[in-house]
Order: structure tokens, then C-alpha cells, then sequence
């Protein structure tokens, strides 16, 4: 689903790599075992094949980045914070993006599969250099934090996120 979703939307080609496992140095265990979303992202970009333009890595582990107030200081509270879990991460842009179906409920049915569509054209999106869009229906909206805002949004892209894009 997550290939038909890049497919459709972007109409890119995607070409499966092999498994293998999470990266031991984004490892952490600060409050339950998660990894790194931003080590695993520059992983990725040293792994990248140079015969593809970007690389997007699906895991089912729990993935986290720290969150900072204004200040530069861990935001508060810092113990949910320091090691937030989050369901993706790409920058913009970037050649390389990661995401997760940890948070994403049960793997089994369509809406979970949905939403790890939703989130791969999101975080891909990033990478394509498309900041978060007001439009709370277009795929490109900030998640805030809750998996509603991925519910609620469309698994497309806003006719001005897409002449972004162009
Ligand atoms: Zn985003
Ligand atoms: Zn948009």
C-alpha cells in the first residue's frame, strides 16, 4: 500500500531494498525501547545506493527524535519529551526519511495500512521539500502529535501543495 500510495501520488519509481534490522547506534532505551528517528535517517542517507534519489526505511520498532522549546532546552516535560515517539521523520528536503507502524494500531487492518501510506507520502513530501500545509485534508498536514490529524487527512496532496511541488 505504502508503494502504491509514493506510486500514485508522486508517480516515482520505488524499488524494494532487502530487510534488515534496526541500527544498533539509534538504539535507546529512556523509556522503553525505541530508536533514534534522526540517527536512523543519517544511516540511511551513508546506505543510500547512488542509483536511487532518495531512501525511505519502514520499520515496525517504536522510532523517537527529542523535542526543544524555543530556548534550545528539552521541552517539557523532558522525561516525555527526551525521547518522544513519533510515526515518521523526514527533513526537508532530504534524501532520506524513516517511518514507523509502531503508533499506527493494528497492523492487520486498513486503517493502520492507511495511515503508514498517509505518513510515507508524508515524510517523502519533506524530502521533496514541501513544508507542513495548512489544508488539514491534504496528506502534508502537521499530525500535531495524534493519529486524528492522520485520520482526518486525505491520502493526497492540496492542489497548492502539488503546484509546490512542480
Ligand atoms: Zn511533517
Ligand atoms: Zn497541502
Amino acid at each position: 500500500m505504502v508503494i502504491a500510495a509514493l506510486d500514485s501520488v508522486y508517480q516515482v519509481k520505488v524499488v524494494l531494498l532487502p530487510a534488515k534490522p534496526p541500527y544498533k547506534n539509534a538504539f535507546t532505551n529512556f523509556k522503553g525501547i525505541r530508536y533514534r528517528a534522526d540517527t536512523t535517517i543519517a544511516m540511511l542517507r551513508r546506505e543510500k545506493p547512488d542509483s536511487m534519489d532518495y531512501i525511505l526505511g519502514v520499520t515496525n520498532s517504536d522510532i523517537c527524535i527529542t523535542k526543544y522549546a524555543a530556548d534550545g532546552s528539552i521541552k517539557n516535560p523532558v522525561n516525555k519529551y527526551t525521547d518522544f515517539g513519533i510515526f515518521g521523520l523526514g527533513y526537508r528536503p532530504g534524501p532520506s526519511s524513516v517511518i514507523s507502524t509502531y503508533r499506527l494500531g493494528d497492523f492487520n487492518t486498513l486503517l493502520a495500512k492507511e495511515r503508514l501510506a498517509k505518513v510515507s507520502v508524508h515524510e517523502l513530501g519533506h524530502n521533496f521539500g514541501l513544508p507542513h500545509c495548512p489544508d488539514k485534508k491534504c496528506v502534508m498536514t502537521d499530525a500535531v502529535e495524534s493519529i486524528a490529524t492522520v485520520d482526518n487527512a486525505l491520502l493526497r496532496l492540496c492542489e497548492k501543495c502539488k503546484r509546490r511541488l512542480k
